[in-house]
């Protein structure tokens, strides 16, 4: 259930709220906006709970049940677009979100060599991965805590900022030293115990959307970082599952237009794991910008044909760099920066 307070609600009205949803024994979350407070009331029995119990109270505007299985994520609860401050960059703001590097850090000059390069083009945040979820055991499973100190490093040198992904629980902590933003991959999206424990530690967290997931569970999935009071959630569509195996999962570009309704959530979208082919990442980019997407994330390698990993999907520099500046028409068109 959301209630909407008055504009200029005392902060005692609010508290009346909080206090009568606690009573009833509901978990209250709030969203304290600069023109108006919103409070979600949460719990398995709300549906129960009659909307006159607040309706009556003073300050409230209005009451209204959340009937989509998230709540936080929801738009109802958080109005305003949410922008995530990353070390001062507003994912969600409109300068796009460029985040490129390699899928995985296969060296210290490897990583070094890409940061220059993406940052000098217009990147904005280094990716690379550092514990990676193969589809074969026997494939190069990440170079783990030394490739962490790898990114370490060349932020300090570079000064990117750095996304990389957790692939369970006890890598958290030590992933939460050396990343400013932690990547939840599309296997993990509904890893709720991962997402629980990930929402205490207060990074941004980007929540890929899983592979055969709908936007409703995605969303609600989402609701398990928010409800532990981090709202610092970014959202990135990355293909999913169809019955088309041209290229290697279908990137649902509506599912960009579809969060901006429901979701208050910033999206950036993955063409690189959604195409798995060089080829089709600048065409898919290019029309995620332009359908409203808040920025991309991008595999970039010095050296495509020598990857460990995801080769075959990674841009050249070359690449790279023209993309970016086929980018910033389409960005301007719609509003954005690069
Ligand atoms: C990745 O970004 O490195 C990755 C493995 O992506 P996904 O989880 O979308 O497959
Ligand atoms: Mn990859």
């Amino acid at each position: 259930m959301i209630v909407e307070m008055n504009k200029g609600a005392s902060p005692e009205q609010v508290d009346g709220v909080v206090e009568r949803a606690r009573s009833m024994g509901f978990e209250v979350q709030l969203n304290i906006g600069t023109e108006k407070t919103v409070v979600a009331i949460l719990g398995s029995n709300t549906g129960k709970a009659p909307t006159d119990l607040f309706a009556v109270l003073p300050g409230v505007q209005t009451v209204t049940r959340i009937m989509k299985p998230y709540k936080l994520a929801a738009r109802e609860f958080h109005p305003q677009d949410t922008i995530v401050n990353l070390n001062g960059l507003a994912i969600g703001g409109k300068k796009l979100t460029l985040m490129a590097g390699p899928c995985a850090v296969e060296s210290r000059e490897q990583l070094r060599e890409t940061a220059r390069f993406v940052k000098d083009v217009g990147a904005n945040v280094l990716r690379g991965g550092a514990f990676k979820p193969r589809t074969s055991p026997f494939s190069f499973q990440g170079l783990e805590e030394e490739a962490l100190k790898f990114l370490a490093e060349v932020k300090a040198e570079v000064g990117l900022p750095i996304i990389t992904e957790v692939l369970d629980i006890e890598h958290i902590e030590v992933t939460a030293c050396h990343a400013d933003i932690i990547q939840v991959g599309a296997r993990n999206m509904q890893n709720f115990a991962l997402l629980k424990e990930l929402a205490k530690v207060r990074h941004p967290v980007l929540l890929k959307r899983g592979l055969a997931a709908t936007v409703t569970e995605w969303l609600t999935a989402a609701d398990y970082l928010l409800s532990e009071g981090n709202l610092q959630v970014v959202l990135c569509e990355r293909g999913i599952r169809t019955f088309e195996d041209s290229i290697r999962f279908s990137l649902d570009i509506s599912s960009i237009a579809v969060i901006k309704r429901f979701s208050h959530l910033p999206i950036l979208v993955d063409p690189s794991h959604a195409s798995g082919h060089f080829s089709y990442v600048p065409s898919i980019a290019k029309a995620a910008v332009a359908a409203g997407a808040d920025g991309l994330l991008i595999e970039v390698h010095p050296n495509p044909q020598k990857a460990l990993v995801d080769g075959l999907q990674s841009l050249t520099f070359s690449d790279f760099s023209r993309l970016v500046n086929e980018l910033r028409p389409i960005a301007e068109a719609v509003g954005r920066t690069i």
